[in-house]
């Protein structure tokens, strides 16, 4: 395994690992097992209004010489109208509207394209950062709730073969309020009711979309407590609609328990022996499964929230009985079967894989043998998978180099023959 230790790659001979592009639209995918770290790039957004705590934001609104309740005024504005207008701002005098717009409400993000799936009721978002990388974020609307499937960083680093995302490195991480602006657009639009199925509301947030979300910690964090807060601090949605999902950075998953960040815990789990787990999911190499096993169940003992475990269910690779049992014994061995539940997915082939779903008979198998162990387990949906918006095919921007389509094709092979031996 090897990582990029130098934030600003060059390509070049005898280092293949290196031939990435921080140009935007120009990117090549990373080269197998290859795990990224670090960004290409350090662009630093401008700071804020969502960047700041609401006492920070009083004193930065002070600062300008207005009165601290301005600050107050601008949240209402931005966390329950979802509005950066300054026409808006109709409480605050019409000479200070721009100046605090230009402060507080810099444009981070512009919407490049939507595209609609599911006769409506999923919306993918292509938005463009200030400095040029995409990103994507989902919308999906159900009878009871209304999901936003939101970015947290530009590509990522965590390379898993099956993820059309991990493919194409990262270029670098959002800030705290390019992931909420991602949330406050989309309630604005559903506020407005211009989207298909009438005004609403954005009520659940998962961390789905490109990134890795432990991998930009303190933002990540930060992100979460404002989208918990009560408004107009934050958006005041509760923690158990807001779902952080990892790869198992195990010391991230830690800190998340010991600093009591108001989420669900999900944990891509996708093999329960390490064999395959190392090929699935590269950074099992650094964290094993037994590793990732003990966070998590800190996670739940400490916050008492049941930790969701998620398993992309691929055909003849990871999908099999025995897997399935080793599966429910390795949970139940932690814990007791109470503590988790199990979100197996078929996988949603990504363009040029030649991997695909589990047959349903191998799925419904696979969700029975959990069940019959005392595991609950639900299917998870596919949602948006016509338009490349469904998990795992998000990628803004890829372009595959010949050198590592081989690559990649020499480790597919790799895979088949671990997962084709029974696990331990
Ligand atoms: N980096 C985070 C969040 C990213 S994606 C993580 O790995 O958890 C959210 C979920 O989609 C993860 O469980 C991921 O493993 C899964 N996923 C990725 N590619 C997929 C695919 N092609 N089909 C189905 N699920 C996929």
């Amino acid at each position: 395994m090897n990582e990029t230790s130098d934030p600003t790659p060059v390509a070049g001979p005898g280092n293949p690992d290196l031939s990435r592009e921080a140009v935007p639209g120009q990117k090549v995918a990373l080269a197998p097992g290859q795990l990224q770290l670090r960004p290409t790039r350090r662009g630093k957004p401008p700071a804020h209004l969502a960047d700041l705590t609401l006492a920070e934001r009083i004193a930065a609104v002070e600062e300008m010489g207005l009165p601290g309740f301005r600050a107050k005024q601008l949240s209402v504005h931005y966390f329950e109208h979802f509005t950066t207008d300054p026409d808006d701002l109709t409480d605050i005098p019409k000479d200070r509207r721009q100046e605090l717009v230009d402060r507080f409400f810099p444009p981070l993000l512009s919407v490049v394209s939507r595209q609609s799936a599911d006769h409506g009721a999923t919306q993918k978002f292509l938005w463009k950062l200030f400095d040029g990388p995409m990103v994507e974020s989902v919308l999906m609307r159900y009878s009871d709730r209304v999901t936003l499937c939101i970015s947290s960083e530009a590509g990522c680093g965590m390379n898993c073969p099956f993820c059309a995302t991990g493919q194409m490195g990262l270029t670098r991480n959002l800030s705290t309020a390019e992931i909420l602006e991602q949330v406050r657009i989309a309630n604005r639009m559903l506020s407005r009711g211009e989207l298909p199925g009438g005004p609403g509301r954005v009520s659940n947030i998962v961390f789905m979309g490109m990134g890795e979300p432990l991998a930009n910690y303190r933002p990540v964090a930060t992100t979460c407590k404002r989208l918990n807060a009560p408004a107009p601090e934050g958006f005041g949605m509760g923690a158990r609609h807001i779902t952080v999902s990892t790869v198992g950075l195990a010391p991230a998953v830690r800190k998340l328990t010991a600093e009591r960040i108001p989420v669900t815990l999900a944990v891509s789990l996708h093999a329960p022996d390490d064999a395959l787990r190392n090929e699935l999911v590269p950074i099992n190499t650094r964290f094993d499964v037994d590793e990732i096993l003990d966070a998590a169940w800190e996670y739940f003992e400490t916050t008492g929230r049941r930790v969701s475990i998620e398993y992309a269910l691929i055909r003849d690779i990871n999908d099999q009985a025995h897997r399935a049992q080793l599966l429910a014994d390795r949970l139940i061995a932690k814990g007791g079967a109470h503590w988790i539940h199990v979100n197996p997915i078929p996988l949603n082939p990504v363009k040029g894989s030649k991997w695909t779903a589990s047959d349903p008979m191998v799925e419904k198998r696979f969700v029975e043998i959990l069940r019959e162990n005392g595991i609950s387990a639900t299917i998870r949906d596919t949602r948006g998978s016509d338009i490349d918006g469904a998990c795992g095919q998000l990628a803004a921007e890829v372009i595959e180099s010949d050198a590592h389509r081989e690559d990649r094709e020499a480790r597919v092979a790799r895979v088949e023959a671990v997962a084709a031996t029974a696990a331990d």
